[in-house]
């Protein structure tokens, strides 16, 4: 069976001060906080998630933030830049908002047939708002502070910067059902499944980039979507018949995960669509108690204690 990724499934990345990086996500950008975790490999720090009203698959930029942790820099051998779906006609209201707030951002480019934004979270990281008049029939996240005809509507693409594309292209077209659907400049785009905004992978080898160095303000990993177990455990056969290293399947409650690091240098997941995030709390309270993994669940008076509060 061949592997069919079917798109963006969520980006990890990591920050420093915890109450700043909620306030961006949620006041600053509107997105909803899905859900309020630990990150289960060091459960003295959060694991928070920012996505849609639901916590879709493909909406999801998830934070391990790590108090005074030194800043990285985005760069080469990363997933250097994350963008977002938003309207097209929609950025210079964007850009007054950022101003107004003291969002850092740079110069809007031409990208393909869309408009891009480029602007930074509180810890550097690199964020896009690509205004595209591709269809994206997403609904967003419903917020106080930005009108819907405005809002982010999930992830638009990944960029990866890379020195050397061939090996990182030979893995996204033969292990995981991605196409070249695009080339410009320095650029090349991929698309998995029916291609549009939340499916496209960017290839960016510019010279100039610096090589990245990690840190906060950088992506920790890459999580693609699969729909179903058997579809990732062939995606899995399929990774390691490539010569590639994947971790066996482990299971992080909301979804199941495999990881491999790809030739260029970034952490690469593959998640399940399912359970979900409504798994262990309901919709309409997505994010409003600390959830945490069964194995965790009696020392939740410690880890709870030890926790800064965020919100
Ligand atoms: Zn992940």
């Amino acid at each position: 069976m061949k592997t069919q990724v079917t798109g963006l499934h969520h980006i990890t990345a990591i920050s420093s001060v915890v109450t700043r990086n909620m306030q961006f996500y949620t006041r600053v950008l509107g997105l909803r906080f899905v859900k309020k975790s630990v990150n289960q490999d060091d459960p003295g720090t959060y694991h928070l998630y920012y996505g849609d009203y639901a916590g879709s698959p493909g909406t999801i930029l998830t934070f391990f933030p790590w108090a005074g942790l030194r800043r990285g820099r985005p760069g080469s051998g990363q997933a250097y830049a994350t963008g977002y779906s938003v309207p097209s006609g929609t950025l210079a209201c964007w850009q007054k908002r950022f101003a107004e707030l003291k969002v850092g951002t740079a110069a809007i480019e031409k990208r393909f047939a869309d408009e891009v934004l480029p602007f930074f979270d509180p810890d550097g990281l690199r964020l896009e708002l690509v205004a595209t008049g591709e269809a994206d029939a997403r609904t967003p996240s419903p917020s106080t502070e930005v009108p819907a005809e405005k809002a982010i509507r999930g992830f638009h693409s990944t960029t990866l910067g890379l020195i050397e594309p061939a090996p990182t292209a030979a893995v996204l077209t033969v292990s995981m059902g991605y196409r070249k659907v695009a080339q410009e400049g320095h650029r090349t785009r991929y698309a998995a499944g029916p291609g549009g905004p939340g499916n496209y992978v960017d290839l960016l080898v510019d010279p100039t980039l610096p090589r990245g160095l990690n840190g906060s303000g950088t992506i920790h990993h890459v999580a693609f979507r699969v729909p179903d177990d058997a579809t990732q455990n062939a995606a899995r056969t399929q990774l390691l018949e490539s010569g590639l290293q994947v971790s066996p399947v482990i299971d992080r409650a909301y979804f199941k995960s495999i990881y491999y690091r790809e030739p260029g240098g970034v952490l690469f997941e593959i998640a399940t669509d399912q359970p979900g995030f409504a798994i262990d709390e309901p919709v309409e309270t997505l994010g409003s108690r600390l959830s945490l993994p069964p194995h965790l669940e009696p020392h939740r008076a410690e880890i709870e204690a030890a926790l800064p509060k965020v919100n």
